[in-house]
């Protein structure tokens, strides 16, 4: 998989992109997209969950948490952050375990067990142990994922193997309290000394969300949702399907990157 390795990748129209490393940052990205939407003088909604997209005979009625719309064409791009994969275990719900990722700060010099391999699970790693937290990985798998980010990898296989960062691979945790967190191992039953539980074990789209407005799914372990390749069209006429969202529980297929071309397909077929 390839992801974005140059600034250019990321550049819309004729609004230039500013990047100071190799490597665009979150930052960086950010403020990017926000200078598209100044740009552009975007027409958005902040704040606005949508609820339901209710088909009529030659429109869409759009209904959010603060109005209704009526749109000719629907284009969905809700991505697949909405929901995390729960570990299910009890202490689950307590307050120190997080399945969002912000900032570092928060975990200075605290003992931080950080769920899962994957980019996240080792993004979040590697950013801790830089800003002094203890961490610990815990690992269902025997290794790092294979779809891990290739410039982030050999960093965080390396910390593992100096003893920087702790894992546990093929452990998996059993129960979480204020204090500690407990975890199966190869070699048995452990009770860690711990503050924070960084839970990085995947996210999934609004399924529900998504077939109460109509949308059909493969039927695989792993559905994708179903759509005209060359067109992005649902198979609801006049609503389209963009971004991430489009590979379902196959949240890798798609990224910024191998994206892009849902928007020209989609104009491309608005316009025709
Ligand atoms: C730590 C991390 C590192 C990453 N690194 C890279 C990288 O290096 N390269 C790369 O290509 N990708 C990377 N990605 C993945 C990248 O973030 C995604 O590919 C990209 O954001 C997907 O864009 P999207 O527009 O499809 O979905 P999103 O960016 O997830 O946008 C979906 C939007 O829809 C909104 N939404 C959802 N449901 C509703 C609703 N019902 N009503 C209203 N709004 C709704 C959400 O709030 C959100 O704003 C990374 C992701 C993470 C977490």
């Amino acid at each position: 998989m390839t992801y974005f390795s140059t600034s250019q990748l990321l550049e819309i129209g004729d609004v230039p992109f500013v990047s100071h490393g190799e490597k665009p940052t979150r930052r960086e990205s950010l403020e990017y997209f926000r200078r598209v939407f100044e740009s552009w003088n975007l027409n958005a909604k902040f704040y606005e969950l949508v609820e339901d997209v209710k088909k009529k005979k030659d429109h869409f009625e759009v209904h959010t948490s603060k109005d209704k719309y009526q749109a000719k064409t629907v284009i969905v791009s809700t991505g697949f952050y909405g929901l995390p994969v729960l570990m299910n275990v009890p202490g689950e719900h307590l307050s120190k375990v997080r399945h969002y990722y912000d900032e570092p700060h928060p975990y200075v010099e605290q003992k931080v067990a950080i769920i899962g391999a994957a980019n996240s699970a080792c993004d979040v790693a590697l950013e801790l142990f830089y800003r002094g937290a203890d961490v610990t990985m815990i690992v269902r798998s025997g290794e790092i994922s294979e779809r891990v980010k290739y410039w982030i990898k050999p960093n965080i296989e390396n910390r593992i193997k100096e003893g920087s960062i702790k894992a546990y691979f093929k452990s998996e945790v059993t129960k979480i309290k204020e204090d500690t967190i407990e975890i199966n191992t190869p070699d048995g039953h452990l009770s860690l000394e711990n503050n924070f539980v960084l839970a990085m074990t995947g996210y999934q789209p609004d399924f529900k969300f998504l077939q109460k407005i109509g949308i059909k799914f493969t039927d695989d372990p792993e559905p994708e949702l179903i759509y005209d390749d060359t067109t992005h069209e649902s198979s609801v006429p006049g609503l389209y399907l963009a971004g991430v969202v489009c590979g379902g529980m196959r949240t890798n297929k798609f990224t910024i990157e191998n994206a892009r071309e849902h928007a020209h397909k989609i104009i491309s077929h608005l316009i025709k």
